[in-house]
């Protein structure tokens, strides 16, 4: 799975590279699992929104990670603490 063009550019625009955000959404996995969205929903397309609408998830995500809450809390926490 690669990420579509929406979602590199919504990373651009986050500053967080593709790289970063395959590491934060699936630690130690190596490789992005998640749609090409950007969402860590490998279903997201079809299900959360149709192919043509842009992801609503990425956007949430990527302030969680930002913010270091949601499921990004206790990843943070281990690196910093
Ligand atoms: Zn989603
Ligand atoms: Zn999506």
């Amino acid at each position: 799975m690669r990420l579509n063009d929406d979602a590199k550019a919504m990373l651009r625009d986050a500053g967080v590279s593709q790289a970063e955000w395959a590491r934060a959404s699936f630690p130690g996995a190596g490789r992005w699992f998640g749609d090409a969205c950007g969402c860590i929903d490998d279903r997201c397309i079809g299900y959360h929104h149709d192919e043509a609408d842009s992801c609503g998830c990425l956007p949430s995500l990527l302030e969680d990670y930002r913010g270091g809450v949601g499921m990004f809390a206790p990843v943070n926490a281990q690196i910093t603490g």
